[in-house]
């Protein structure tokens, strides 16, 4: 059995407090595993905490859209199955990750913020907390392109995401986002793109991505690594996948296991907060493998 997570790709070193969550996060989701829970039950679970730590841009901490709404996207997908379901632009819930899984369960893949708030109504998900000051003056001050400010967010992702495999050897991948920064309202990333931010089949790998979606959906990033396991270790398959992200100038990182249980932790940029466990040990880094 094996959890892996991560807090985003990016140019900014992870904060202290922000690995100390994500450790948290795979703890949690690792003792899912270990109480015979699915691959799919512990993903959720880590990308719940993450989503309610505040510390990452998802959940009650997500980006706001240039119109000072938040508007989460997630997905969800299971190897054994190739079961997939996915939000987007969901409002006024703080985890998407939960409606995404309620989404798989119900007769459609996808559902926009209409469906996906009413689903997260009708299975009571817990609605997000108000908007706090600090925030929309962040807001404020990065659409008047306060230079550093918007420097850093440009660079910087923070969606959330986890893969991991349980102990009928099945696959799962997930991911939870509040987008970029200064996006249009509407604007879409790769997360709630099945195939593009999230993919899982138990016959090649299981992949979460982030980074800039507009290139990760050019590239459907996660289908493209997990094709990439098929008769091949995660990290040449991982490095071949990002490679394609660099060759039309994206920036993205992922993480990707195989049922074998070898898995990779993979980014272009100079972070990417993650780590995993195997209930022996738990590693969280700054970062893992940079290709260049
Ligand atoms: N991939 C996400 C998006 O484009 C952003 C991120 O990874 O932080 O919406």
């Amino acid at each position: 059995m094996l959890l892996i997570a991560h807090g985003g790709a990016g140019g900014r070193k992870p904060t202290k407090t922000a690995l100390k969550k994500i450790k948290e996060a795979l703890k949690a989701g690792y003792s899912i595993l270990e109480g015979k829970g699915s691959a799919l039950a512990s993903i959720i679970e880590t990308i719940a905490i993450l989503e309610d730590s505040g510390l990452f841009n998802a959940g009650t901490g997500a980006n706001l859209q240039l119109d000072g709404v938040r508007r989460l996207d997630a997905a969800v997908m299971e190897g054994a199955r190739l079961e997939a379901g996915s939000v987007i632009g969901l409002e006024g819930y703080k985890n998407p990750i939960r409606a995404a899984e309620i989404v798989m369960e119900s007769p459609h893949k996808i559902l926009t913020n209409i469906g996906a708030k009413v689903l997260s109504f009708a299975y009571d998900l817990e609605p997000m907390p108000e908007l706090d000051e600090k925030t929309l003056a962040r807001l404020k001050r990065l659409k008047a392109g306060e230079h550093e400010l918007v420097e850093i967010f440009k660079k910087h992702f923070s969606t959330v995401g986890a893969v991991a495999i349980d102990r009928d050897g099945d696959l799962a991948a997930g991911s939870s986002t509040g987008g970029v920064a200064l996006m249009l309202p509407g604007r879409v990333g790769d997360t709630p793109i099945i195939g593009a931010g999230v993919y899982a089949d138990n016959a090649t790998g299981a992949v979460a991505c982030t980074g800039k979606g507009e290139d990760i959906i050019r590239v459907c990033l996660a289908k493209e690594a997990s094709m990439r396991m098929c008769g091949s270790a995660p990290i040449p398959a991982a490095r071949g996948a990002l490679k394609k992200i660099l060759s039309i100038g994206g920036e993205a990182g992922l993480i990707a296991i195989k049922r074998t249980g070898a898995f990779a932790i993979m980014h272009t940029t100079a972070y990417m907060a993650s780590g995993y466990t195997n209930g022996k040990e738990v590693v969280v880094k700054e970062g893992f493998t940079m290709v260049k």
